[in-house]
């Protein structure tokens, strides 16, 4: 079979590979570029695409802006629950600190969206475009040329892409076969998401809650629901999944209290094991890394998908600087160019995702009562309060 020549070829059309699609847009027609994504999952309806599952996921105020830049907003905001404040406390100890739009000077500090939703809207657009679309197809192998990559899909067709973006989620292979290593750290804990419905109004409050089995979060969903994040020690997790709703219902009411009210429903339930990881190389001449097969955080401050949301704005720009200047997307300039954009963000929110859960999962003598008190003394100091948000909001890159 013949080999196609690609000037960006993007492996995975999940939530990450979707999005630089789609932002990638505007390069393609001044540009003429072509794009092609493979992805190996069959889009279908019912959410057995990876990305696209039960999941919802916090958008942060700044990611707004990017899918306004994409001219998606519009269509997304038709399902975004705003989050208006969030209240961060922990189980059984005083100290707690509210966080609020006022603090930020925004209309919310961000937006709840389901994930399966995103991913319709994403890939409703990818239909309008002209880009090369493989799906169902797998990338088997890539081997690295001096111009760039030789893609092997499992139809046995070949492509060769002179810029190739790694939006796998990390789980192919493909990174390791390219020699890229990662390092992992494993939380020893898992997640549980399910949506419940509550008897209150939740008028735009997450909650975010640390108990001494794990982290928990309750975010905003349209009408009286709401998507939860209970994160839980492996050992306990079996148990919990197999509960009855109603048992299940009670469970979250004690750990969360009754400032919702009574927990009223639950729907289906799903895990997913938590760890921390980053591959050691985020790009290398005619190769970007993006999404979770660059970074992977604990879920619990919702900032993952924004901070691999914040890399695909990144690649897009250097890849136009590159274009502009008369340069290639893949050559080592627009790569340093690229890794340039990146390195401060992504290093910042990983070591304080990280820093949040290690201390709050810190279980010494007295630490509650730090803890405690650091909240307390948080919600008293404005100014690194605002700086705080403005950051997780993805106001503050740079
Ligand atoms: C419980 C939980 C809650 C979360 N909540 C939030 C939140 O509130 N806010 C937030 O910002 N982030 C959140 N995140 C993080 C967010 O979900 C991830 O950042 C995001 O899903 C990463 O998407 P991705 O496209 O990189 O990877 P994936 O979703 O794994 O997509 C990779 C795609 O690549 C395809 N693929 C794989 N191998 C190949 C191949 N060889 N050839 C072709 N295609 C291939 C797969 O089929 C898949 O579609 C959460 C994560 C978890 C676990």
């Amino acid at each position: 079979m013949s080999e196609t020549a690609i000037d960006i070829a993007i492996i995975g059309g999940g939530l990450v590979g979707a999005s630089l699609a789609v932002a990638l847009g505007p390069l393609i027609e001044r540009h003429q570029l072509r794009v092609a994504v493979i992805e190996a999952s069959e889009l279908s309806a019912s959410g057995a695409q990876p990305s696209f599952d039960e999941r919802s996921s916090a958008i942060a105020y700044g990611s707004r802006a990017h899918f306004e830049t994409m001219e998606l907003w519009s269509q997304l905001a038709t399902r975004a629950a705003p989050i208006h404040d969030i209240e961060v406390s922990q189980r059984g100890a005083m100290g707690r600190t509210h966080l609020s739009r006022r603090d930020a000077g925004t209309p919310s500090l961000g937006y709840v969206l389901p994930n399966a939703f995103l991913g319709r809207v994403l890939h409703e657009r990818l239909a309008d475009m002209a880009i090369d679309w493989h799906c169902p197809a797998r990338v088997d192998r890539m081997t690295p040329e001096p111009d760039g990559h030789r893609l092997v899909l499992d139809s046995g067709q070949t492509l060769h892409a002179g810029l190739t973006v790694l939006a796998d989620g990390g789980r192919s292979g493909l990174k390791a076969s390219l020699g890229i290593a990662t390092d992992r750290h494993d939380y020893e804990q898992h997640a549980l998401i399910a949506n419940v419905e509550t008897a209150h109004a939740h008028e735009g409050w997450a909650f975010e809650r640390f108990t001494d089995e794990g982290a928990m979060a309750l975010l905003p969903l349209t009408q009286r629901r709401m998507a939860l994040i209970w994160t839980r020690p492996p050992e306990s997790i079996d148990a919990t999944l197999a509960m009855s709703d109603d048992d299940f219902l009670l469970a979250l009411q004690s750990r969360m209290g009754s400032r919702l009210g009574r927990f009223q429903r639950v729907g289906s339930r799903h895990v997913y094991a938590l760890s921390m990881s980053r591959a050691r190389e985020q790009s290398r001449p005619h190769l970007a890394v993006l999404g979770n097969a660059a970074h992977a955080i604990h879920p619990i401050a919702g900032q993952g998908f924004n901070l691999a949301l914040r890399g695909v704005m990144d690649l897009n720009a250097a890849i136009e600087a590159a274009l502009d200047a008369g340069r290639t997307p893949g050559e080592a300039a627009t790569m340093a160019d690229f890794e340039q954009r990146r390195q401060r963000d992504r290093d910042l929110i990983m070591q304080a995702s990280d820093t949040l859960v290690r201390l709050f999962g810190l279980e010494l003598p007295g630490i509650s009562g730090v803890r405690g008190a650091a909240l307390g003394l948080f919600n008293l100091a404005t100014p690194l309060k605002r700086a705080l948000i403005r950051r997780a909001m993805g106001l503050a890159r740079h």
